[in-house]
């Protein structure tokens, strides 16, 4: 038995060499991308410009496989989150943010995480495996296509993807690369640069590996202004220290498609949230560049009860903010969305706890499809 290729899994030179082996040229394989990305189709027969020859050969060995819902949750402020099932009782979440002017989309890359950053929930979870790329792609395929569907339209709703979920993206680079050349893709998504953001806890080599292959925007888990902290919050800073982290910062801005680094601060109440730190941090970055080479974006703590941690109080996160503006970093605090539905930051993997529950939603999902089966067989057969 041979198992059927997913072609969410190509980007489109993949998809090319790919149907280069079936002797079909690049314009076949560029028609199949369009259909798949821009189109939403997953169904070859439904493929009406593809010749009916290629038709039948994909039908026998190819698929374009969606991740399966393990559910779905519409917050009052229109955030959606979704639980996609990867299989052995994992899930990952994805989450749709809307704003008057963009759609942006927060992908997950692994299903958990080895990095294991202390105010992070995916972290106490631990690391169960790498996404591949059609599994990081399945959560923009069906989320851009679910919304065009549930508004109505057929225009682009997601305008922004930032690989902010579940997962160290530079650490499933591999399989980030070619989702990233999908989404930059003409024939794919077409999104600028710009609007496609890796987050990472800064694995040195890769973001200068990613400045190469595909330099996106870049957003930097900070969270501490000092050596000591950082390597207590972010175990990864014990192999990359700060000043290391700072010259790849400097070294990614010259391919950066924007010139600036977002820095995300998570504020943690009586951690990393006191003037002293903030002095700190405008000591780091003066040292590090030259001019406005970067922003800050302040998030407030999601608490989760493994974490032993707390949030920093309102007045704490303004007056941490107030200080990196009046010293000429460009500061934002990051508004709390979806808080109704789990969805905001630092939540997105769920509670710890919420790891047997995730499994046993799967399998309650499972039984729910396998029964909605058998009544449409029997539909179908009566
Ligand atoms: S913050 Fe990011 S890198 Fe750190 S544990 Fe969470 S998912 Fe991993």
């Amino acid at each position: 038995m041979t198992t059927a290729i997913n072609l969410l899994d190509f980007d489109l030179e993949g998809l090319v060499a790919w149907c280069g082996q079936l002797g079909e040229k690049r314009f076949r394989a560029t028609q199949l991308f369009r259909w798949i990305h821009q189109k939403g189709v997953s169904d070859f027969a439904q493929m009406s410009d593809l010749a009916k020859s290629l038709r039948e050969k994909l039908a026998g060995v190819a698929v374009v496989e969606p991740l399966p819902v393990v559910s779905q949750h519409m917050s009052a402020d229109g955030t959606i989150k979704w639980l996609f099932d990867v299989g052995d009782g994992n899930a990952v979440e994805t989450v749709f943010i809307p704003e008057t002017d963009r759609g942006t989309l927060c992908a997950s890359s692994q299903a958990g995480c080895a990095v294991g950053c202390r105010f992070c929930s995916t972290g106490h979870q631990g690391f169960s495996r790498n996404l591949t790329t059609g599994e990081i792609m399945a959560q923009l395929w069906f989320a851009e296509h679910f919304l065009r569907k549930h508004l109505q339209t057929d225009e682009r709703v997601i305008s922004n993807v930032v690989m902010m979920g579940m997962g160290e993206p530079l650490q499933n680079y591999g399989a980030l690369v070619p989702a990233l050349r999908t989404m930059l893709d003409d024939h794919g998504y077409g999104l600028s640069r710009r609007r496609v953001t890796v987050s990472t806890s800064g694995v040195v080599p890769m973001m200068d590996r990613l400045s190469q292959d595909c330099a996106v925007a870049l957003a930097v888990s900070l969270h501490a202004p000092n050596d000591a902290l950082r390597d207590h919050l972010v175990p990864l800073n014990r192999k990359y220290p700060l000043a290391e982290l700072m010259q790849a910062c400097q070294r990614y801005l010259d391919f950066a498609p924007r010139d600036f680094i977002t820095f995300e601060y998570c504020m943690l109440d009586g951690v990393n949230d006191q003037p002293e730190h903030a002095r700190q941090l405008i000591e780091l970055v003066r040292t590090s560049g030259k001019g406005a080479w970067c922003k800050f974006n302040l998030i407030p703590f999601n608490p989760f009860p493994a974490s032993g941690l707390k949030r920093s109080s309102n007045a704490v996160v303004q007056e941490f903010g107030r200080l990196l503006n009046e010293a000429g970093i460009v500061t934002t605090v990051r508004k709390t969305r979806g808080d109704d539905i789990d969805a905001a930051c630092g939540q997105l993997a769920g509670d710890v706890k919420d790891r047997t529950r995730v499994e046993q939603r799967i399998v309650l999902q499972r039984k729910a499809d396998t029964a909605l089966k058998a009544t449409d067989e029997g539909v179908r057969g009566s």
